[in-house]
């Protein structure tokens, strides 16, 4: 499969999602029109052939995710918007009403949708394969980002644990695409809450690395997600002295603690 982060915004990422054997194409999070309808019109100079859009897949009901809907799916002739069914209504020009396990494709790759209530209580995940050994990759909206996750606005965080031990169950080498570019902020975070883990150095350095050539983060995978991600760590010893909170809490409760520490977090 061939996937293109497209910026929008100030930090937000649409993704151009291709099936390079029927070049079928679907459009992950139509942020904003105009990043958008550039990103497609590139790859249809692509010599590796033009990519024919037929989907836009929106993760959450948020305005930054879904704003260029109407206008992208005008532009290209789309006819299928997926959303989740809990979105209905508030995902412009939504056509298909998604719950937890449904799957379709976009030509010859599958795509799963995976609740993942949370961030909002309509969040979907979608794991793409494409059979043949390729790495999987998922499309994380704002539940998962690279080495955080998102604020509970609809949510509580037992719903977040669930909805990240899904994420976590995924294969360690499944590539992370997520709906923000937060990942040099959030491994400050990381680093601050657990000071001796050396993935989080590592991390930290190809992140800047990345950033100082005005290059995105993403994709990242799962396994360096599960090494680094101080919300998939929340029975992290150290994680747990920095912040306070009791070795014998339930791993939800510490997620909480975490996640309100992050709220707060200036560093
Ligand atoms: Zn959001
Ligand atoms: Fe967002």
């Amino acid at each position: 499969m061939r996937v293109v982060p497209i910026p929008c915004l100030a930090d937000n990422y649409a993704y151009l999602l291709v099936c390079p054997e029927t070049k079928e194409a679907a459009i992950v999070d139509a942020s904003e029109a105009g990043p958008v309808l550039r990103a497609v019109e590139e790859a249809e100079i692509d010599p590796r052939g033009r990519p024919h859009v037929t989907a836009i897949l929106a993760t959450h009901h948020h305005f930054d995710h879904v704003g260029g809907n109407e206008e992208v799916l005008r532009a290209l002739g789309i006819a299928r918007v997926y959303g989740s069914r809990h979105d209905e209504g508030r995902v412009p020009g939504q056509t298909e009403r998604l719950e937890d396990g449904d799957a379709f494709t976009i030509g010859k790759l599958h795509v799963r949708a995976i609740a993942v209530p949370g961030h909002t209580l309509g969040a979907l995940a979608y794991v793409v394969t494409s059979g043949g050994g390729e790495d999987p990759a998922v499309f994380t909206g704002d539940t998962l980002f690279l080495a955080g996750c998102g604020r509970l606005f609809e949510g509580d965080p037992p719903m977040m644990h669930r909805s990240l031990a899904k994420l976590a169950a995924l294969e360690a080498r499944t590539r992370v695409y997520c709906g923000h570019e937060y990942t040099e902020s959030n491994l400050r975070f990381a680093a601050h809450v657990e000071p001796s883990n050396q993935a989080i150095a590592e991390a930290r350095a190809r992140a800047a690395e990345a950033r100082k050539d005005g290059r995105s983060t993403v994709p990242g995978t799962l396994g360096t997600e599960l090494a680094t991600n101080p919300f998939l760590r929340a029975s992290s010893a150290e994680i747990r002295a920095t912040l306070g909170i009791a070795s014998t809490a339930p791993d939800e409760e510490a997620l909480g603690a975490i996640r309100k520490a992050k709220d707060t977090f200036r560093g």
